[in-house]
């Protein structure tokens, strides 16, 4: 019997896809003052990769002098998202499960704040965790080990959903927690998880099983 569940936000409770576009515009702008430096075919390249892998990532790929890197993450650390942004079909009736939700991303501090703030979600969750690696040295992992251990859940009491066979569904996985695999384009058809849909509401239908 399940009593709580641990949500993933981006990609899990949201599309990136419907924000990205003027995330990353301000962040490219940034880097094009570079384009010297860079060239004009990698700056397309570098553009394409923001929106899929993480700042940190691409930077050390295209050998970002240190100063353009710094530049950068000060940006990241800086923007906040504030327009409204709209939850997958399925969230609203998710989130009216009895369950304890707990909220655990990763990301840049002030960005995934307003992310959250902007969806309107803050009172859906006991605790909202964002991992910040600019910040702490925390992981998925820790969260998770540390949300069992305060509220004294075991393993099997717990569910985490998400949409990275990388991320918090392998952190899950590594301490034997289910796991739900969001996955609305079917990436992953060979991940080994729990539970999978292309849907979120399906949560429901596996939390009755
Ligand atoms: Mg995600």
């Amino acid at each position: 019997m399940k009593k709580a569940l641990i949500f993933d936000l981006d990609n899990t409770i949201y599309p990136v896809s419907s924000i990205a576009d003027e995330l990353f515009e301000s962040l490219f702008s940034v880097v094009e003052e570079y384009r010297d430096l860079l060239g004009n075919a990698e700056l397309q390249n570098i553009k394409e990769e923001f929106t899929r892998r993480p700042y940190q990532e691409v930077a050390d790929k295209y050998n970002f002098s240190k100063a353009l890197k710094q530049k950068g993450l000060n940006h990241l650390q800086n923007i906040t998202y504030n327009k409204p942004i709209t939850t997958y079909e399925g969230y609203e009736e998710v989130k009216t499960l009895p369950h304890v939700k707990f909220l655990v991303t990763s990301g840049f501090t002030n960005l995934q704040n307003s992310k959250v703030k902007m969806l309107g979600i803050e009172n859906d969750f006991l605790e909202i965790h964002i991992v910040d690696p600019q910040i702490a040295s925390l992981t998925k992992k820790d969260i998770f080990a540390n949300i069992l251990l305060k509220y004294n859940y075991s393993r099997n009491e717990v569910l985490v959903i998400g949409d990275d066979p990388e991320s918090e569904i392998k952190a899950a996985k590594s301490l034997g927690i289910d796991t739900f695999l969001f996955d609305p384009l079917n990436k992953y058809p060979n991940e080994e998880v729990s539970y999978r849909s292309d849907k979120l509401v399906a949560i429901i239908d596996c939390l009755l099983q």
